[in-house]
């Protein structure tokens, strides 16, 4: 019953025309950063996250607290507990779900294979499955990936472009995501949006990616390893920053229930939407030591290694002219900024701030 309350109560609504959301991986670097934007604007949300030990769960209890200060609670479970969904579901009419829920990142894949078929495949089916049986109906909005281009090299990425040689087990989860999600929107007509997030960075970041990671040896005075590609090129990424993936998410749920009118009736079948979430401008890997290098002061002891065949691709460049149309969807922060924002973050939440400054 307390429990309920809880839920109930983050649940609330405090703007006309609000949403009611169930945010899942809530404790995870963009469900926090989702959870913040879409309460202080007024609407419902309630989280719902495992706390896995995948990375630091002292970093998902951090953003836990900074959710409750707002007035967000997060449900501990798995998506994987249809129970505990269904009776999440029975508590809160949600009228949208972010599914940000999963198990991220391309190299552990060798280590764990199971845990991604676990939350990636197995989980999305049973959140599909409560969601499409809910009543009313929730818009139904998740996280795919820009891995879903694999050994693609044609560059920038589109939606339309080819998706089926995926360079990892992670990115194999995501695409079987998108044609597990297609099939109910096909069979049940749940509307459904895929989001292909672009390396995602920023405060409150994920420690086993590798801004983060490099921060951290630099402060330290530890090597970093830096990948480099065949024919020693370097390799580049569309880092996109995490308040423009924030404002993507949004514009995909405020357009997501379009088609689904009052009282359930459905004006039109139901949207099966993907679109790319980057920040059209790759950097390479070594630019951005050299940012990092110069926001910390300090200089990177650099190991430059061939990339080993571990799921990594070289190249990732978003076309993103289908969000900008469909969702508005405009990316304003650039490397630069946007590291010096996550370096201010890193240093005051593991205690630098003695002497410390940043640039
Ligand atoms: P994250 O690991 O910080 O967040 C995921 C959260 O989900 C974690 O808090 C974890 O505890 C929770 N979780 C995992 N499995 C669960 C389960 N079975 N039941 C309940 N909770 C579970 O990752 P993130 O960077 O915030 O990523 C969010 C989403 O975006 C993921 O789907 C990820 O695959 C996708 N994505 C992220 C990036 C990026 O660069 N960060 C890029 C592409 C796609």
């Amino acid at each position: 019953i307390h429990w309920e309350k809880q839920v109930r109560n983050s649940a609330q609504i405090h703007r006309s025309g609000g949403l009611s959301v169930l945010v899942t991986g809530a404790a995870g670097f963009v469900g926090t950063h989702v959870s913040l934007s879409l309460k202080k604007r007024g609407d419902g949300v309630v989280g719902l996250d495992n706390f896995n030990n995948y990375y630091d769960p002292s970093l998902k209890k951090a953003r836990r607290a900074l959710l409750k200060s707002h007035n967000v609670f997060i449900v501990e479970g798995d998506i994987n507990d249809a129970r505990l969904l269904a009776k999440l579901f029975d508590v809160v009419a949600f009228t949208h779900v972010m599914h940000l829920a999963a198990q991220a990142g391309v190299r552990y894949a060798m280590e764990n294979p199971q845990s991604y078929v676990h939350s990636n495949i197995a989980g999305l089916v049973t959140l599909l499955e409560t969601s499409k049986s809910a009543n009313p109906q929730p818009a139904f909005v998740w996280a795919s990936s820009s891995s879903v281009y694999g050994l693609n090299d044609k560059t920038p990425f589109s939606e339309s472009d080819r998706t089926d040689q995926p360079a990892s087990l992670y990115a194999a989860t995501k695409k079987a995501g998108e044609e597990i999600t297609h099939t109910y929107n096909h069979i049940y007509g749940l509307s459904i949006t895929g989001l292909r997030f672009f390396t995602v960075y920023g405060p409150w970041g994920r420690p086993d990616m590798a801004y983060f990671s490099f921060t951290r040896n630099i402060l330290q005075g530890k090597p970093i390893t830096v990948y480099r590609g065949k024919n020693r090129v370097d390799l580049a990424r569309d880092f996109t920053y995490i308040d423009d993936i924030v404002k993507g998410c949004v514009g995909s749920l405020d357009t997501a229930g379009k088609s689904t009118g009052s009282g359930g009736k459905k004006r039109g079948p139901a949207p099966y939407r993907i679109f790319n979430l980057g920040n059209t401008s790759p950097v390479t890997v070594p630019t951005l030591v050299s940012i990092l290098e110069k926001h910390l002061k300090m200089k990177a002891k650099k190991n430059v290694v061939d990339m080993p065949g571990n799921g990594d691709v070289p190249f990732t460049h978003a076309n993103i002219s289908s969000a900008r149309r469909e969702l508005g969807y405009k990316p304003t922060t650039d490397l630069q900024t946007g590291l010096k924002k996550f370096v201010r973050w890193y240093l005051s939440y593991y205690g630098y701030n003695h002497g410390k400054t940043v640039n």
